[in-house]
């Protein structure tokens, strides 16, 4: 007997039939003598719809307590109704929300971050033999508040489930078989991946690959647990995410994820003197803005530098309003932003003892004529910003330089 958490995305309960079809999912768990939680999320679709009403209403800057009770109502109807699919398969089984478990919070509304599950109920529930069917998404907060985990956040509802109920895995069920080499959605000629070490799913999520959330593979790959992703849809095997040591092939490139959703700032003519940067950064940090790349560059005079950095596109009017405060104390000449560019991101755990993996990058975009805008790296990834118009163009071409097409060979590493 295993004890395992099985967590749906949207898809998977988008209507009544798939419901009843993750039932008998979660039904072949327990028949085969398993103890079983399931997190699920809203039905797809339904959290976007929510956020467009937050808005029609009021004009929110950022999330608010408010947000999160009206965001996280989705999760309730679905919960409520695999509880009613499973107990109509004669399945015991009992819904719970967040609140009710509870999972505990930060404060920190729509991205709230798990501190602690009480899980007894969930194992009183074992003890009398019923299926615990658990809202994703969702949290309380020590204010007795609502929160929310951030968009995709259920998978890490199920991850830290798993965790605090030590669990033997926990599997992800989604709308594609597994993780893919880039979006299968995308780019067609996408393959499945087998194995992929935690810290590579770390890097792809990280920079856009939205099929796991990365928290989720933090958590995950904090206290070992064993993760799969698989679709509700076959019954194909997944992608199981392990240790790097468990890696039977290290690729030179496991995938390639983007992002679309990026904004490149660059302020211009500022004074080259220690404490600007700082002051920068800083005043953005206040604000609650992520920066990613970052380059800084000297004038040809000399006396002033450029300094151009990368934010999440929805932040820009944030981001200008924190600059123009600044402006005054800084004295730069002006600041241009340009929010028609994208992230690719090349992930490998074999990157770290093969050269030239850059090389094949850069060679490629030239020869398809696309002009990188700016650079960043780490151990196990290569990351480019380019024009969005570019996107696809240079996917398919990396891809296949990669030799990542299907049916294609791979580039391995020597060790
Ligand atoms: P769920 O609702 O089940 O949580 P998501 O929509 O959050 O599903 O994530 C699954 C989607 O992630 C897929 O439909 C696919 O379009 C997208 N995706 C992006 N990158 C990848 C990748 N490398 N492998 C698989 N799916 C990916
Ligand atoms: N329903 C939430 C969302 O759409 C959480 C999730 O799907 O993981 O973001
Ligand atoms: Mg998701």
């Amino acid at each position: 007997m295993a004890r395992i958490v099985m967590k749906f995305g949207g898809t998977s309960v988008s209507n009544t039939d798939r419901i009843k079809n993750v039932a008998c999912l979660v039904k072949a768990e327990v028949d085969l003598g398993n103890e079983v939680a399931v997190v699920v999320s809203a039905m797809s679709g339904t959290t976007d719809q929510l956020v467009v009403w937050t808005n029609a209403v009021a004009q929110m800057k950022g999330s608010s307590r408010e947000y999160d009770v009206v965001v996280a109502s989705g999760e309730q109807i679905t919960v409520g109704l695999l509880a009613l699919a499973l107990q109509n398969l004669g399945v015991k089984a009992k819904s719970w929300l967040a609140w009710q478990i509870p999972f505990y919070t930060d404060c920190v509304h729509g991205n709230a971050r798990i501190v602690r599950i009480d899980t007894s109920i969930i194992r009183k529930d074992f003890g009398e033999g019923k299926v615990a069917v658990v809202a994703g998404f969702q949290g309380i907060a020590p204010n007795k508040s609502i929160t929310t985990l951030g968009r995709g956040g259920s998978d890490t509802s199920a991850v830290a489930l798993a965790v605090s109920l030590e669990a033997d895995r926990c599997d992800i069920y989604t709308d594609v078989e597994g993780v893919y080499t880039t979006d299968p959605h995308f780019i067609t000629k996408a393959r499945k991946i087998d194995f992929v070490a935690h810290e590579e799913m770390l890097e792809l999520a990280s920079q856009g690959a939205k099929v796991l959330h990365t928290r989720a593979v933090a958590v995950a790959a904090l206290h070992g647990l064993p993760i799969q992703v698989l679709s509700s849809l076959d019954k194909k095997p997944g992608t199981s995410i392990v240790e790097e040591g468990e890696l039977v092939e290290k690729q030179v490139v496991t995938a390639i994820a983007y992002s679309t959703d990026e904004a490149k700032v660059t302020l211009i003519g500022l004074t080259d003197c220690p404490g600007v940067v700082g002051t920068i950064f800083e005043a953005l940090a206040d604000a609650d803005i992520n920066v990613d790349m970052i380059v800084q560059s000297v004038s040809q005079s000399g006396n002033f530098v450029d300094l151009t950095f990368t934010v999440s596109s929805s932040n820009i009017n944030l981001v200008c309003n924190v600059l123009n405060v600044l402006k005054k104390d800084l004295g730069y000449i002006d600041i241009v932003y340009n929010t028609m560019v994208c992230k690719i991101s090349v992930v490998g755990v074999g990157m770290r003892s093969e050269p030239g993996v850059a090389k094949i990058m850069f060679r490629t975009l030239a020869e398809c004529g696309i002009n990188i805008q700016l650079i960043s790296t780490s151990e196990i990834r290569i990351s480019v910003l380019i024009s969005s118009g570019y996107l696809k163009l240079a996917l398919q071409a990396l891809h296949t330089a990669y030799g990542l097409d299907a049916n294609c060979k791979f580039i391995k590493s020597n060790n």
